[in-house]
């Protein structure tokens, strides 16, 4: 049977091969067994089920909680040419009715429903007189009470499929599962775990970085501008924030919608199309946002807040891409934010889950000062050990240089202790600058020896520098009605002349995807076509076929089919329009040359491949005794690049010289810092050495270390 697969792949969805794990998924639940498909994000669960519903005779039940994604795929699938149909709480008593009729005789290939259906013993009769050879479970996790999102009602799958006279296949999908979910669900629902489909969880297309000690509103603003033509979601912690950037934004003339917990049912729905439909580029939403999002051509996912841990993280940045193209990830991190986050929990009663959730926060306060690769810090985080620095995240790509700003930091230190230490950053600021204002002058800071001492900067430079030194945690915060800074052990070291403080250059926004002039007509054409068919533009054709059709430049059918995402359906309902507008393009442009490159996937892959080589490189010129520095600036590339690679050399046994990287000093300090905060985690390490000490340096001696033994 899976020989059918392959040409239903490229007939119906228009691919032209299966991505990782869909094969085997597919093989799995034709051969007749329960299965479990574990897939990240975007990484292509539906098609595991779609086409085997295309190759069992009968209707494939599909169980998805999320009813606006019900919609989407039910719309996108009869665009292909495939017949589905959905049954859930929007319709009304007849409409469901009606479509229970017509599945009974077998007019649909797949039929979506809400878990909540399950508990009707009425619904199940009617099941009972369909001919169903499969039920797949979508967003599988819900099934267990480990897991983040348990629904009472998933606990009747296995009932009603044990009730159904054909005993159907099982198939469970989920992007997110820990060991003990997996296990839950495979008890649950008879699945053998020999037969489970597991990917990795990295999301190759996605760029993940931390903006620190930044201006967060400039930072947004320049981004958002620079990328006006792309959609992208802003996540902020709460309604109130929510509002706030809403109506700043709007200010700055952006399309923005927004979203949140506190808005009518109905505004809500309406702010949600506008952003499906691209009528607004910009969602600005809380966390509430995003369930049941189907949108594939979400270009950035920005967090303009701390998540409260990495679980929310990955699922709200994993929104981003679900198409395959090339996305962002951005997290603005204030330490206000920690300290914002850790009073909330702290407000929580239940103590022991308190714990458990002051550690998570922890770890999301790890991921923002983490020096090496972002996208592998995550994979540790979920388990994952195999891992390799991903070469095109924040850090991976770091090459900003530094400069010493000690004097700077010792001046603004010093200010805040005259001033006794309980004002906050813009008064210090006003001090530092020299200003008149009153409140200085009623409090006598005019008299203090480091007023005005900075005059010739800013006050908002100064605010921002301050933001740079709370994020070294030089400066920390008295949380109260107005919070207050003062300086913390580390920031009075400074003082002392006992560290050195260095800044990077402030992180430049980059357009996260080339414009190009062709892309830009089509995706007008498909507007146009997704308003009269009514439905989102993405359902008509993803931002990746529009890419691959720039990369094609189709202009006749036959060449419009092997374009990746058009089907033989796509292509009778809207090659022509297409065609056309490629043609007249053409003609106005002869000299068009797309610079888009067709398939992201093997572009990814000579990444990786130059990156899988690169660390030999790096390995070559360190054994010719040249250090980091000097690596660094002959290979133009970072020095937290250099040392990740000397890291994957040294984890694959190659001759990485440890002397030469850890100066003897540190040794012994070393040793005692190992053996009093144990060899887990690197932070405990960290914070019982000088700061001299590196990441790297730690991580080195571990490696060093567990070579010895
Ligand atoms: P998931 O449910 O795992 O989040 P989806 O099933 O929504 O992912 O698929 C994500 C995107 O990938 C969709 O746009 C889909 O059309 C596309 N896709 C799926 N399989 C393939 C394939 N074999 N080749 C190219 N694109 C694919
Ligand atoms: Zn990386």
């Amino acid at each position: 049977m899976f020989q059918q697969a392959l040409p239903i792949l490229e007939t119906y969805f228009g691919y032209k091969s299966f991505r990782k794990g869909q094969e085997q998924a597919i093989r799995s639940v034709l051969e007749g067994n329960n299965t479990i498909c574990v897939m990240p994000t975007g990484g292509g669960k539906s098609i595991c089920y779609q086409i085997p519903a295309m190759v069992l005779p009968g209707t494939t039940i599909v169980i998805s909680p999320l009813i606006s994604l019900m919609k989407d795929q039910v719309d996108a699938l009869i665009q292909a040419g495939i017949p589905a149909t959905f049954i859930n709480s929007s319709l009304s008593y007849n409409e469901a009715n009606e479509r229970i009729r017509e599945s009974k005789q077998g007019k649909y290939k797949l039929l979506y429903i809400a878990p909540e259906r399950m508990e009707s013993q009425e619904f199940i009769e009617d099941l009972k007189q369909m001919e169903i050879p499969l039920v797949a479970v979508d967003e599988a996790h819900c099934i267990s009470q480990w897991g983040h999102d348990f629904r009472p009602s998933y606990r009747h799958i296995q009932q009603m499929v044990n009730n159904l006279p054909q005993k159907p296949i099982v198939l469970a999908l989920t992007a997110t599962a820990t060991p003990k979910v997996r296990e839950d669900i495979c008890t649950l629902l008879k699945i053998d775990e020999e037969n489970t489909v597991m990917t990795g969880f990295e999301r190759e297309n996605l760029s993940f970085s931390v903006i620190k000690g930044q201006d967060r509103f400039k930072f947004l603003i320049d981004y958002i501008k620079k990328n006006e033509k792309e959609a992208g979601i802003i996540y902020a912690a709460t309604r109130k924030n929510v509002n706030q950037l809403y109506e700043k934004l709007k200010r700055e003339n952006i399309e923005v919608a927004r979203y949140h917990a506190g808005m009518g049912d109905v505004e809500r729905a309406q702010e949600q199309d506008r952003f499906l439909e691209d009528k607004a580029s910009v969602m600005v939403a809380t966390s509430a946002f995003g369930m049941g999002i189907d949108k594939s051509n979400i270009r950035y996912v920005l967090h303009f807040q701390l998540p409260k841990n990495m679980e929310s993280y990955y699922q709200e940045a994993g929104r981003a891409g679900r198409d395959g193209l090339d996305s962002e990830c951005i997290l603005l991190h204030s330490s206000q934010d920690v300290q914002i986050q850790r009073f909330l929990i702290d407000q929580s009663s239940d103590r022991s889950r308190m714990t458990r959730e002051l550690e998570k926060l922890q770890q999301m306060v790890d991921y923002c000062h983490t020096e090496n690769c972002l996208q592998e810090f995550i994979l540790h985080y979920f388990g994952e050990t195999e891992t390799e620095p991903c070469g095109r995240c924040g850090n991976c790509l770091d090459s900003r240089s530094s400069v010493d700003v000690t004097k700077e930091a010792q001046m603004v230190l010093s200010c805040i202790i005259r001033m006794g230490q309980r004002f906050g950053k813009t008064l210090i600021a006003q001090v530092l600058t020299g200003s008149k204002n009153k409140k200085v002058t009623d409090m006598g800071f005019n008299t203090l020896s480091t007023f005005g001492i900075m005059k010739d900067q800013s006050v908002k430079d100064i605010g921002d520098f301050i933001e740079f030194l709370i994020s070294q945690d030089l400066i920390a915060i008295e949380q109260g009605t107005f919070p207050t800074l003062y300086v913390p052990p580390k920031g009075k070291e400074v003082l002392l002349g006992k560290h050195q403080v260095h800044r990077r250059e402030i992180v430049t926004v980059k357009q996260v995807s080339k414009s190009d002039p062709l892309f830009e007509v089509l995706r007008e054409v498909r507007r146009k076509i997704a308003e009269a068919e009514k439905v989102p533009p993405f359902v008509i054709f993803s931002d990746a076929a529009l890419k691959d059709m720039c990369a094609k430049v189709p202009k006749s059918s036959d060449a419009f089919l092997q374009v990746s995402g058009v089907g033989e359906m796509k292509l009778q309902k809207y090659g022509l329009d297409f065609i056309q507008a490629i043609r007249e393009f053409c003609e106005m442009n002869p000299e068009y040359q797309s610079e888009l490159t067709t398939e992201a996937k093997p572009a990814k892959k000579s990444l990786k491949k130059t990156l899988g080589d690169s660390h030999l490189e790096t390995l070559k010129l360190h054994q010719n005794n040249l250090s980091l520095k000097e690596i660094a600036k002959q290979r133009d590339l970072s020095i937290s690049t250099i040392e990740n690679h000397l890291i994957q050399c040294a984890q694959q046994g190659l001759g990485v010289e440890f002397s030469t990287i850890i100066p003897p000093e540190y040794v012994p300090l070393l040793e005692k810092a190992v053996e009093e905060a144990g060899r887990e985690r690197l932070k405990p390490i960290k914070e019982l050495l000088p700061d001299e000490v590196s990441y790297f340096m730690i991580k080195g001696y571990l490696y060093f270390m567990s070579k010895e033994k």
